[in-house]
């Protein structure tokens, strides 16, 4: 087996809401996606796939799916506001948090067809969440 691994860079906004913390208020972040992948077998170039392909699906995205978006919960009574205003909010059903955000991406990229092995997800240069499926899900 062979797992070959991608960093992707966006930026986007939150808020936790019903949340009793600092980020119960509108706030950004820097965020940094690695997404890992799992192959059996290496291509006749000796490549588990190629990073341009897994920039091109998982990189494009990102970049017109998440990149400089506001997430919220579907229930935060700004998501009705700022929708009609125009933003383009993306809903979550329950907060929008690290671990969340690390699975949408995961599920994602599952869902293009990869094997996905983990999904790590810096919300900061410090803070890291991971979503992955144990053996037996
Ligand atoms: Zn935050």
């Amino acid at each position: 087996m062979f797992s070959v691994a991608r960093d992707f860079s966006f930026s986007y906004g939150h808020r936790l809401y019903r949340y009793d913390g600092k980020c119960r208020r509108l706030h950004g972040h820097n965020a940094k996606a690695r997404v890992e992948i799992v192959v059996d077998s290496l291509n006749e170039q000796g490549m588990a796939l190629d990073f341009v392909d897994l920039k091109a699906i998982v990189g494009t995205w990102i970049d017109e799916t998440l990149d400089h978006r506001l997430f919220l919960a579907k229930d935060d009574p700004l998501a009705e506001i700022l929708t009609a205003a125009g933003e383009p909010v993306l809903l979550f059903d329950e907060n929008p948090t690290a671990e969340r955000l690390a699975k949408a991406i995961y599920e994602y990229v599952e869902a293009q067809g990869f094997v996905v092995a983990k999904v790590e997800f810096w919300e900061t240069e410090n803070c890291r969440a991971t979503y992955f499926r144990a053996a037996n899900e």
